[in-house]
């Protein structure tokens, strides 16, 4: 089975990890460290930053230890992202002709908020930084599955529920509700209905749009944003490159996971790109071929997944409408990566929003 997407996991998702602990599935990790390697086409050059050698602040006055091409004036960027509001794009606050922006600001924004930086939340891309580059190192590696998150995540959670004599009724959505005094009475579900007791408590745990759905009320983000990620099959054994992950610059790709049999292009905020579907697989194993000295061979069996919507577009308006939800009836909660407002929509999110819960109610 391969992911819908390589989801990153940072080490300062501590919530994540204690999860993964609690379903016993902490062994099916593999930590990656915190050296990032890119390849950037414009300069044809591989350069990588490996943020336990890079001594933040005083690193940046060493030459050889700065991002390529930057200066130190480019790194007064840190402190001004610092310093912003709720209404800041980070597009306003960081220059395209800072030294850093396509090398680190372009890449980190686009790929932890899956939004463009002139539409990005500077304040939700500050918090990200404040948990991870700023607190150093052990806070900045990352973490994938050995195998695939269904071994990691997805089965050993369904494994923990069922243990607790809990049902999934996969494949039945939740259609509309019934509302009567501010209260939800009944669940109208593709295949049945439940009528509910004057105690019972709902819980939603999905995306804006589908919450929209059932309530239309609410003032919800409407735009959202595609990740894309193509899987081509190769023998990956033998490549000279041993790196697993690999940012990519100035390219169509973002991030290449090597895994075993086949490449994994992630390509994040590919709102344009996504109409280009066919033309875009060829350009992006271009990409690929040329970044491993595959001497151009011919493109290989591909899979292709579209996530249309995989997070809402991370702009200050659309900040503020999940930070106010207001007027939802009084025996219902709402949960997900998205009502985490103050961070990006990531899994540590969407399970920092379930254990607030749970505290919540026991
Ligand atoms: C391609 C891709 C790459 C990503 N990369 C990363 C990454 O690198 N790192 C990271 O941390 N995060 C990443 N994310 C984001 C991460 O996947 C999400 O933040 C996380 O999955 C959100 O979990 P959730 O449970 O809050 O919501 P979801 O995963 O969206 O789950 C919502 C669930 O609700 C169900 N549902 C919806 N409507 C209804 C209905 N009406 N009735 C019943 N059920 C319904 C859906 O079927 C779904 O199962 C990525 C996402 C995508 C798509």
């Amino acid at each position: 089975m391969v992911d819908n997407g390589n989801h990153l996991i940072l080490s300062a998702n501590k919530n994540f990890l204690e999860l993964c602990k609690i379903i016993k599935s902490d062994n099916s990790l593999v930590y990656h460290g915190t050296n990032f390697q890119f390849f950037d086409y414009k300069e044809k050059k591989f350069w990588s930053l490996d943020l336990k050698k890079f001594k933040f602040p005083f690193g940046i006055f060493n030459k050889r230890q700065r991002i390529p091409n930057s200066k130190i004036s480019d790194y007064f960027s840190f402190i001004k992202i610092l310093l912003v509001n709720k209404q800041h794009k980070v597009g306003q606050i960081i220059s395209k002709k800072n030294g850093l922006y396509t090398s680190f600001w372009e890449p980190f924004t686009v790929g932890v908020l899956n939004t463009k930086c002139e539409d990005a939340s500077a304040f939700l891309l500050k918090n990200v930084l404040m948990q991870t580059f700023f607190k150093g190192p052990n806070f900045s590696g990352i973490y994938q599955p050995k195998n695939s998150w269904d071994q990691s995540l997805i089965k050993p959670a369904e494994k923990f529920i069922s243990q607790k004599d809990i049902n999934i009724d996969f494949n039945n959505i939740l259609k509309s509700i019934t509302i009567e005094s501010d209260k939800i009475t009944e669940l109208i579900f593709k295949k049945g209905f439940r009528k509910l007791n004057d105690d019972d408590l709902v819980i939603f745990a999905m995306p804006p749009s589908n919450v929209n759905k059932i309530l239309p009320f609410l003032d919800l983000p409407k735009d959202y944003n595609p990740i894309i990620n193509i899987h081509f099959k190769w023998d990956t054994k033998n490549l000279k490159n041993k790196n697993k992950i690999i940012g990519m610059l100035n390219s169509h790709s973002h991030w290449v996971f090597v895994k075993d049999g086949y490449f994994s292009v992630t390509i994040s905020a590919a709102n344009e790109l996504f109409k280009f579907r066919e033309k875009l697989i060829y350009e992006i194993w271009k990409e690929i071929s040329k970044l491993f000295s595959l001497d151009n061979k011919k493109c290989p069996k591909y899979k292709i997944i579209i996530e249309k919507k995989a997070t809402y577009n991370q702009t200050p308006k659309n900040h503020k409408l999940v930070k106010n939800i207001e007027n939802i009836p009084k025996n219902l909660k709402i949960i997900g990566d998205w009502t985490q407002y103050n961070f990006p929509s990531t899994i540590e999110s969407s399970i920092i929003s379930g254990k607030k819960l749970c505290e919540q109610l026991v």
